[in-house]
């Protein structure tokens, strides 16, 4: 966010630019002709002369100077004091002596010490003073506020258009939109929800996972209402010190009621508003309750036909304290949720806009590779394409870039220069043919669209990207078994191939047995427990947060029944992959060679293989 400032920002360095000049200027030109009298330079002879001529008044001889004033009448030039450089003289004494100055070893030339001490110290000290308050003001002025007002909410006023974003930058999200239209409606035209009495809701929560734009939402309303539009995230009101984020909120409410009709959005409300009660023990977290029990006394405090609505966004509702979520403050939730096939395309094409793209881009394909990924990923995507296009020397971005920027995005870059031995690409070449072959081979399981060995910065050595042929949103249990067997398939092949087993299957182990778990324990897909409730999902937004709901003996069981589920897949995997030894040795070799091989490929090799047996199945038969 940065649309905030009124005042255009000049960087602070100036200030600190011109108060060094002033204090040069001021130690060059000032300071030494008040402090130190002009004096005038003689040569040493000339100065002898004067004494002889009985003109010298008063001398000050000091370690290689030696300082005099005239008399009166010989002073033409207007020099208060003279000076000479000293010579190892050691009849200067006598000479003096003899013209009848005053001489001594002190330095007439500072005739008050007192004004002295104030030229040097007091004078300094004040202006250094003055300097500092005058920048300090300029500061506030320029930072809102903050470290030097305590207590002033430092929330930005989004005016109209300041944020740039409007509705047609959000792709998707229509049900989102809707309800957010209604409230900036709302705000438009008052009159015509109170003729019918319809009161609108003072708080408006955005519940999604990360990356789905509830963000981009709120400044999108700020673009489309004609209102003020105030936005703190949570975190700001628990920085800084104890007691700050409730006079943050107080401030906050204040202003907002000033400027009704308006709208307050707080971001990440979750920093605020999690449960009281969590845990917190003694000493707890007492700055953010208080911030909290504040938020909720502003929100029941203010008269919501005014005009002020509040929107706020979070992650994790599930973590909300259950006094937010009462009616009369934030009663009305708004999903927003990851983007479907046509959710994401729309989302592929509104970043394309900013981006020099050919004209024959197939956002349809980068649309079904891209299932379960957020806005934010989406927009990244499309970012890394445009990167990928500058680093190879073209102006425009291409599918290609597109396509390998999926995989930057899913699986990191590649890993140049990563010394992998002859023996271990072997192994990864059959790990994923495994995998590849396993699902062709199974009945409806997702059709391969890329393999590859190229190894990636995340550490994935090699990696089989399947691609649904529709959006999915129900899943069989016959589709979770075919993914569990396909997972195993990695494995398996290792194991056919070189009797031995390696560490490159731990992912799919990972996934295998969390797919497995949820089987039990959430779809109720296993026969001992039937539609049994074994496990809660805590936040549907943030991956696998659940916890168990069932006793230990109940658990020990589900792990029994995991087991059974990942065992019987794996046996499956390595029938499969023994039936088809010869064609998993071709595609391997194929593999190896070119490191990545598109789906198409494997599907003509896998053909011609079919083909080649078929004949040889036949006559066997016919025998
Ligand atoms: P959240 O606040 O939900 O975590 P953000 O609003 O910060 O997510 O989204 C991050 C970025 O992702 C946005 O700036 C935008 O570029 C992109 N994005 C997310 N969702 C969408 C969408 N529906 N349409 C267009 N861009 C989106
Ligand atoms: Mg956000
Ligand atoms: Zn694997």
């Amino acid at each position: 966010m940065k649309q905030e400032s009124k005042t255009p920002k000049k960087p602070l360095i100036y200030y600190y630019l011109i108060a060094m000049l002033v204090l040069l200027l001021l130690n060059a030109l000032v300071f030494p002709s008040l402090l130190s009298p002009k004096v005038g330079e003689v040569s040493y002879d000339q100065f002898l002369s004067l004494v002889e001529r009985k003109e010298v008044n008063k001398v000050a001889i000091e370690n290689d100077v030696i300082l005099f004033t005239v008399k009166d009448d010989a002073a033409k030039d207007g020099y208060a004091y003279y000076q000479t450089g000293r010579i190892e003289d050691a009849d200067l004494v006598n000479r003096l002596k003899e013209s009848g100055a005053e001489f001594s070893a002190v330095i007439p030339t500072q005739d008050s010490p007192l004004l002295s001490f104030l030229m040097t110290w007091v004078f300094p000290i004040i202006l250094f003073v003055a300097i500092g308050q005058l920048m300090g003001r300029m500061l506030t002025k320029h930072m809102g506020s903050n470290a030097m007002s305590f207590g002033k909410s430092n929330a930005k006023i989004y005016v109209e258009s300041q944020t740039g974003k409007s509705f047609a930058d959000v792709a998707g999200q229509d049900e989102a939109k809707d309800a957010l239209r209604e409230i900036v409606d709302f705000l438009h035209n008052p009159d015509k929800y109170a003729a019918i009495g319809a009161s609108l809701p003072k708080g408006v929560l955005l519940v999604g996972p990360p990356g789905t734009g509830k963000t981009l939402l709120a400044q999108a309303v700020a673009g489309e209402a004609k209102v003020p539009f105030f936005s703190i995230s949570g975190s700001e009101f628990v920085e800084m010190f104890v007691g700050m984020g409730a006079a943050k909120v107080r401030d906050l409410f204040k202003q907002a009621q000033e400027k009704a009709p308006c709208i307050v959005f707080i971001d990440e409300i979750d920093t605020i508003g999690k449960k009281r009660d969590s845990g917190s023990g003694i000493g707890g977290n007492d700055e953010r309750e208080q911030t909290l029990n504040q938020l909720l006394a502003e929100m029941d405090g203010f008269d919501g036909a005014k005009g002020v609505v509040i929107l706020a966004a979070t992650n994790r509702p599930d973590s909300l304290d259950k006094a937010l979520l009462r009616p009369g403050r934030f009663d009305r939730r708004v999903p927003v949720e990851l983007p479907d096939l046509q959710g994401r395309i729309a989302i592929l094409k509104v970043h394309a806009k900013d981006v020099k793209m050919e004209d024959d881009i197939d956002f349809d394909t980068i649309g079904r590779a891209t299932s379960g990924a957020s806005g934010a990923e989406l927009a990244n995507i499309i970012n890394e394409a445009a990167l990928r296009a500058v680093r190879m020397g073209r102006s425009k971005v291409a599918q290609q870039d597109l396509e390998e920027s999926v995989e930057v995005v899913i699986a990191g870059y590649q890993r140049k220069g990563a010394m992998i031995n002859d023996r271990e690409k072997r192994i990864i070449a059959y790990h994923e043919i495994g995998h590849a072959l396993v699902a062709a081979r199974l009945k409806d399981a997702a059709p391969v669209h890329k393999i590859t060995i190229i190894p990636r910065t995340s550490g994935a050595l090699g990696y089989t990207m399947q691609v649904e042929e529709e959006e999915r949103v129900l899943m069989s249990k016959e589709d979770l078994l075919n993914q569990i067997i396909t997972l195993t398939g990695g494995r398996s092949a290792e194991e056919v191939v070189f009797n031995s087993i390696t560490s490159g299957a731990s992912n799919d182990i990972e996934k295998a047995t969390s797919t497995a778990r949820a089987m039990i324990t959430r779809f109720g897909m296993s026969d001992t427990f039937d539609m049994m409730e074994l496990e809660t999902v805590n936040n549907p937004y943030l991956g696998n947060d659940t916890s168990l709901v069932c006793s230990a003996e109940t658990a020990a069981q589900v792990d029994s029944e995991v087991r059974d589920i990942i065992r019987a897949a794996h046996q499956k995997a390595l029938t499969i992959l023994r039936d088809n030894r010869d064609v998993m040795d071709k595609l391997a070799a194929f593999l190896l060679e070119k490191e990545t091989i598109t789906g198409e490929e494997f599907m003509e090799i896998l053909k011609q293989c079919d083909a080649e047996r078929q004949p040889v199945s036949l006559v066997k038969e016919n025998q």
